[in-house]
């Protein structure tokens, strides 16, 4: 398994050439899926937003068995993807974990907007829950004349993730302080197709 700053290159250099219009567009293809029928070994770990916008394998140019994505509206972290990304480091191997939001986030925006307009009760149970995982990412936001809002919520909620991360799981909590894993944040410019490490 390569070196979770290994991971981090081989994940930037892919969106580079992503980027640039120069995908390589790697393992792909029967022989490959066949290779991989008794088995993964995935690179890194990728909590993306659901976004239709952000397709996580194709903005990294990676293929099958690359990377083991886990998509929730918001990048948010319920115990099913806390618990995924457990798999993914204690089972798999994974040594890096990426959170990634994106620019014009529209789970964060709506998530701003119920949260401005205290709208929150009208909301089914579910969608509270996910509100819920949103919500303390926008404690210290500046609210007034902001007109940086959205883009700042956007990073408010990178890094509320991924001090979330820390917070409510030990394990994850101790391989990242013994360094066997690395966590990151990142952001995804919609109009570059570049993201941004923040963390
Ligand atoms: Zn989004």
């Amino acid at each position: 398994m390569i070196s979770p700053k290994e991971a981090l290159k081989k994940l930037i250099d892919g969106n580079k050439r992503f980027a640039q219009n120069k995908s390589l567009h790697p393992n792909l293809g029967n022989e490959l899926r066949n290779a991989l029928l008794n088995g993964q070994k995935p690179f890194a770990a990728v909590l993306s937003c659901s976004d239709s916008r952000v397709p996580v394998e194709i903005i990294f140019d990676v293929g099958v068995g690359d990377i083991f994505v886990i998509r929730t509206a918001g990048h948010v972290l319920s115990k099913e993807v806390l618990g995924s990304l457990e798999y993914a480091t204690n089972s798999l191997g994974v040594k890096l974990i990426m959170i990634m939001g994106h620019d014009n986030c529209g789970a964060v925006k709506s998530a701003l907007e119920i949260y401005s307009e205290d709208k929150y009760h009208e909301f089914s149970d579910n969608l509270q829950s996910l509100l819920g995982h949103i919500y303390p990412a926008f404690d210290n936001l500046d609210f007034k004349s902001n007109d940086n809002l959205l883009q700042d919520a956007v990073e408010s909620n990178v890094n509320y993730q991924l001090s979330d991360l820390v917070k409510k799981d030990a394990y994850l909590a101790k391989k990242i302080n013994e360094k066997k894993i690395k966590l990151v944040g990142a952001i995804y410019r919609l109009d570059t197709g570049l993201i941004e490490v923040v963390k």
